[in-house]
């Protein structure tokens, strides 16, 4: 599933082509994705010039100058840069077709994403309203999350993956960060002492950046019409890692189900 650094390393790909390019029109080959796209998505946005592309949360914004193309990419989308007339695959529901002859193209097997347009500021858009600070900027911090978990006894893990605390930290990188900071994940996030909370952004924060890093060499993936979309396989210290060795202590990683999820963790490395 795209979780944050991919749908960053996404942005960071599609840029140099769809910056400063402008919008010929929109196919939409199948309306029904998590939403239904807009029927009248190619006159929305036929002859918008695309000024740049932002990132929030999972959420991919093209400002489409005053107006905003918005992208989710679910559970198995993807997003590419073609040729216009390169023949779709059956899973190639919508291509916003530019005047250069090029075509941004949406690839969604499972169709749990969403094209979505919003005539205004983007905030005010339902999905996008009243979500978190980011955590890779600076409102997100110790102080932050320490002060909204006093008292709290869900797990710390849980709480990572709220996104009214803190956007865009899904499962693999909340094991992840978890382990770094050397915090068990079901510990309760009320009994998390300030300290830890700040070696926990400084981890989260070092996860999704070297995740990004090892995204950069897929960059050059979003213009191939062939091969993989820009995903990129990492080296996980816990996540997905059950009865294997700890990278740190050797100790067999274990697994356990917090929440609706897969927590994994080292049980000599995390407190
Ligand atoms: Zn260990």
């Amino acid at each position: 599933m795209p979780e944050l650094p991919e749908v960053e390393i996404t942005r960071l790909g599609l840029t140099p082509h769809l910056q400063g390019e402008r919008i010929r029109t929109a196919i939409v080959r199948n309306r029904q994705l998590r939403w239904p796209v807009p029927r009248k998505l190619a006159e929305l946005v036929a002859g918008r010039q695309i000024r740049r592309l932002e990132r929030r949360s999972k959420y991919l914004l093209l400002d489409c100058g005053g107006a905003w193309l918005i992208y989710h990419l679910g559970m198995s989308g993807s997003l590419r840069v073609v040729p216009a007339d390169t023949p779709p695959g059956t899973h190639d529901h919508v291509d916003v077709v530019l005047v250069n002859g090029n075509a941004l193209r949406l690839h969604d097997p499972r169709r749990f994403g969403a094209v979505l347009w919003e005539p205004g500021d983007p905030s005010r858009q339902k999905l996008l309203h009243g979500l978190a600070p980011e955590p890779l900027e600076n409102e997100f911090s110790a102080d932050w999350l320490f002060e909204r978990t006093r008292g709290r006894k869900a797990p710390i893990k849980n709480v990572l993956m709220d996104n009214h605390l803190v956007c865009g930290v899904g499962n693999i990188y909340a094991n992840e960060s978890l382990f770094r900071a050397g915090i068990h994940p079901a510990r309760a996030a009320g009994r998390v002492a300030q300290p830890r909370y700040a070696r926990l952004v400084d981890e989260i924060r070092a996860t999704l950046r070297a995740a990004i890093e090892a995204g950069g060499s897929t960059l050059r993936d979003f213009v191939h019409a062939d091969g993989s979309p820009g995903y990129f396989q990492q080296q996980y210290f816990v996540y997905g890692r059950a009865g294997e060795k700890c990278l740190r202590c050797e100790t067999p990683i274990k697994t356990v189900r917090i929440g609706q999820r897969s927590a994994f963790y080292c049980p000599r490395c995390q407190r």
